[in-house]
Order: structure tokens, then C-alpha cells, then sequence
């Protein structure tokens, strides 16, 4: 169902009203993790001044260690929506739990699964029984073929909006957190008909890698980046590293724009 071959025509996502894969190239920003009502709020006005439709922020984080911050849960989902509202954003959050889908249909514009979730299935199906935008992750180590299998899942049981999210894939280099991908974006969207995004944040780990990586991603043609923004990355509660602060994130918008629809 997801293969160009079956349908030519690129799908296009529709978020309440702002469109992914019209051809317009978007941005998502926002927190990592949602810590509380006022980081998020100011994280909301900075985006919504730099004109963006989307913001983010996860609730349920799924993190590597047991003992590191877990996220708010449908406190921060809450926070998140209330934050969002203030300035008209879009919501865009991971859903880790099958049983969670439903009861988080009230808040967020878009179901993100995460990229340690790809393969779970049961969550897939469930996201694919709403109608809400998906925002699928590529797994840690899934090669395209199981990416686009993934996204078939949720297709299957009808749900078609679908944005394809590469992030960053394991190997041996040490140097970034995950190497990113980049050619996955022209290959999935020819093997595919839905529009694909780049997370410049989880694939690098690395602030100084933002802004090349996101101009790359333009240059191949994404449909919408993703980045991390907080008002103090230094005591943020998950990747302090790579996190943006209000400069950083004006810096960066100021280089960036330049780059979106050129090619
Ligand atoms: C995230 O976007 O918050 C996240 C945890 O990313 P990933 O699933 O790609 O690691
Ligand atoms: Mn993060």
C-alpha cells in the first residue's frame, strides 16, 4: 500500500490544516522531553516566532537506562497541548504504549513511534486503526526495507498518513550518535509515496552538527526536519548535549531558511 508503484501520486499529510509533503519544506521544534508547563511555554513562543506550525516534545520517553528521567506521561501530554494552544501549535509526541493510543488521540495532532518502537507491531496496528498523522521513526538498526514494512503495518489497517521519519541508523562509527542516512530520504521517496522527514538531533547528537545535517537534508529533499530546542540545555533532563537554546535556535533558523525549497 505504501509503494509508489501502487500509488504515483505523492500523499500529503494533513495536520489540522498545516500540510507535510506538499512540496513546502517544514520544520518541527521543540524539547526533548516535556519537564514542565513554563519550560514548554517559552519553548512554544520561540517557534511560533520563527513561524513554525509544529512543535514537540515527548512525554513518554523511552530511554536506554531505567534510572534516567521517564518523561510526565499524560501530565506532560497535557502540559504539551495547553502550551501548544497558547500559540495555535501543532502537537507532535511519542506514544510508546499500545493501550495509551486512544486516550492520547485527545492530544497530540501526531503519533510519533518512536525508532525503538518500529517494530512493535501491536502499536502499529493500533496507530493505524486511528485516523491521527503518524510520525514513524526508522529502528536503531532497520535496514529501509523493514522501515518501509513498518509503515505498511500501520497502512494496512487505514490509516495513510503516514510521514516516514529517518533518524540515524547504528554502525561503527563513534564519532556521532547514529549515522545519518542521508540517501534513505531520496530512496524512500521513491520507493514510497509518503512524505519523509529528517531528525537531525537523534542521528547526530551533536549541537555542531545541527545545522549541517539539516542543510543536507534540504539539499535531498525532505519534506520536514526535526530539531530540539530548550530554554537551558545545560540542566535539560535528556539530551543536554545537542538540545538548542534560544540563540542557538535563532542562529540556526537564520542560516537555515535560506536553504528551504531551493533545489
Ligand atoms: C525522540 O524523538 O524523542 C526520540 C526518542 O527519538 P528516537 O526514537 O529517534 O530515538
Ligand atoms: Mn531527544
Amino acid at each position: 500500500l505504501v509503494s509508489r508503484k501502487k500509488k504515483p501520486e505523492d500523499t500529503i499529510v494533513n495536520i489540522n490544516g498545516i500540510k507535510v509533503g506538499d512540496g513546502k519544506q517544514q520544520f518541527v521544534m521543540g524539547p526533548c522531553a516535556v519537564e514542565s508547563y513554563d519550560q514548554v511555554y517559552q519553548v512554544a513562543e520561540q517557534v511560533k516566532k520563527h513561524g513554525i506550525g509544529l512543535i514537540r516534545g515527548g512525554a513518554f520517553k523511552p530511554r536506554t537506562s531505567p534510572y534516567d528521567f521517564q518523561g510526565l506521561g499524560f501530565e506532560g501530554l497535557e502540559i504539551l497541548r495547553n502550551a501548544a494552544d497558547a500559540f495555535d501549535l501543532k502537537v507532535i509526541s511519542e506514544i510508546m504504549t499500545p493501550s495509551d493510543v486512544e486516550k492520547a488521540l485527545d492530544y497530540v495532532d501526531v503519533i510519533q513511534v518512536g525508532a525503538r518502537n518500529m517494530q512493535n507491531f501491536d502499536l502499529l496496528k493500533e496507530v493505524g486503526k486511528t485516523n491521527k498523522p503518524v510520525l514513524l521513526k526508522r529502528g536503531l538498526a532497520a535496514t529501509i526495507e523493514e522501515f518501509i514494512y513498518a509503515a505498511e503495518y500501520i497502512m494496512s489497517k487505514g490509516n495513510d498518513q503516514i510521514i516516514l521519519c529517518e533518524r540515524g541508523i547504528r554502525t561503527y562509527e563513534k564519532a556521532t550518535r547514529n549515522t545519518l542516512d542521508i540517501t534513505s530520504v531520496p530512496i524512500l521517496k521513491k520507493e514510497t509515496h509518503l512524505p519523509v522527514a529528517v531528525d537531525v538531533v537523534h542521528s547526530t547528537g551533536r549541537r555542531d552538527l545541527l545545522l549541517p545535517a539539516a542543510k543536507a537534508a534540504l539539499a535531498i529533499g525532505a519534506d520536514l526536519v526535526m530539531a530540539e530546542v530548550h530554554p537551558d540545555p545545560a540542566v535539560a533532563l535528556s539530551d543536554s548535549a545537542q538540545q538548542m537554546n534560544f540563540e542557538q535556535f535563532d542562529s540556526f533558523m537564520k542560516a537555515i531558511n535560506p536553504c528551504v525549497n531551493v533545489f
